[in-house]
């Protein structure tokens, strides 16, 4: 498995995140650039996607957004991710159809699954990819991520074994565009088994889902410059005044426990790129731009006019955030 006849392998896979039988924004992305990856060395993009019943409709549409084939494995007892039978079923299928390439979200549940199917079909993987190229001659999948404290990008390549796996950053590519003409097919899976060692009894939505960073068109966010805990309510103060932002922070607040971890942007946070990020006492470091450098406009109130994140905002205020907000606050009331 894994080494041997490498040429063996072909085409791109896709794991196929759902999750209620709703596929993730991230499975469009990776479709948007598998796309892009297929047009400068052609190669066939799939689809693998897992879950209960009735997800054929979820397939068709993966076809429009480009997956030439989507393999659908559907059993109530899948409908919720566990990790145990989606690894043996992921596994099964790449020792059967041998892709090239696999590529996965670097979500929770993209985190949780590929490691383990990494290990069992004996191939490298990079995690938490914030780009991807190919090497048109050899079909080496260049895979690039922060390293060292985000203080480098590491191109990263799996010259021996196959498939080439990675895990990619939500909201880094650009998703694919839809055509409802496109023709695909839709292969229908039965696993060899279905292994259920541990039995999911009960499913709470995080608090995380009412936040939504990933999503938000207009995030404020807060960081050590706002000085306590109590002083996060001027940053959701500006947030409702822009018509209900979300709040996000830096990890020097999380960090302090002024504000819980799901609110936190960067690295080892959330990636997001809002239509309008506004950074507040936060000094620019390059772990917190790893995760909203890609922000349409942002805009930057710091105190120091030397702060580095002056250097990536459209607008900066120099000014004390206590002075600035509320004018800010008051004005956008007045309008
Ligand atoms: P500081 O760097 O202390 O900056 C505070 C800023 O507030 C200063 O620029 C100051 O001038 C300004 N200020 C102070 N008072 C006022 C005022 N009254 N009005 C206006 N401005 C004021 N950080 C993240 O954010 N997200 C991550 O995901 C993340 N991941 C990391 C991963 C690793 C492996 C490592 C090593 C670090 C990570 N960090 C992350 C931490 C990061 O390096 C910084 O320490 C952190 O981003 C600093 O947060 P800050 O900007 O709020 O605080």
């Amino acid at each position: 498995m894994g080494k041997g006849n490498i040429s063996a392998y072909k085409g791109i896979w896709i794991f196929g995140e759902q999750r209620g039988g709703v596929v993730q924004e991230v499975v469009y992305e990776l479709l948007g650039e598998a796309g892009r990856l297929a047009q400068k060395r052609p190669n066939e993009i799939s689809v693998v996607l897992i879950g209960g019943e009735g997800l054929q409709k979820a397939a068709q549409e993966l076809i429009a957004y480009g997956a030439e084939k989507v393999y659908l494995v559907e059993d109530s007892r899948l409908a919720e991710f566990n990790s145990d039978p989606y690894a043996d079923i992921m596994t099964e299928l790449i020792d059967q159809y041998k892709p090239e390439i696999v590529l996965t979200g670097a979500t929770t549940i993209g985190r949780t699954l590929i490691p383990r199917v990494a290990i069992r079909v004996y191939s490298g993987l990079t995690a938490d990819c914030t780009s991807l190229d190919i090497d048109t001659e050899k079909g080496l999948l260049l895979q690039t991520r922060p390293a060292f404290g985000g203080n480098i990008m590491a191109t990263i390549i799996c010259p021996d074994f196959r498939p080439q796996m990675a895990t990619v950053r939500h909201k880094v590519m650009k998703p694919a565009v839809k055509d409802a003409s496109r023709k695909g097919q839709i292969i229908k899976i039965t696993p060899k088994a279905i292994r259920l060692r541990t039995e999911i009894l009960k499913v709470v939505h995080e608090m995380q889902n009412q936040v939504n960073l990933g999503d938000a068109d207009i995030i404020v966010s807060g960081g050590r410059g706002i000085g306590a805990a109590e002083n996060f309510k001027l940053i959701h103060d500006l947030a409702s005044a822009l018509g209900g932002a979300a709040v996000g922070a830096s990890r020097a607040t999380v960090d302090a426990g002024w504000i819980p971890h799901y609110h936190q942007v960067g690295q080892t946070g959330k990636t997001v790129c809002p239509k309008l990020y506004v950074a507040c006492g936060i000094s620019g470091q390059i772990q917190h731009l790893a995760g909203m450098q890609g922000s349409e406009v942002i805009v930057a109130i710091n105190k120091d006019p030397d702060a580095p994140v002056f250097d990536i905002a459209t607008y900066g205020v120099v000014g004390d955030l206590f002075e600035v907000i509320p004018q800010m606050i008051k004005e956008l009331k007045n309008k």
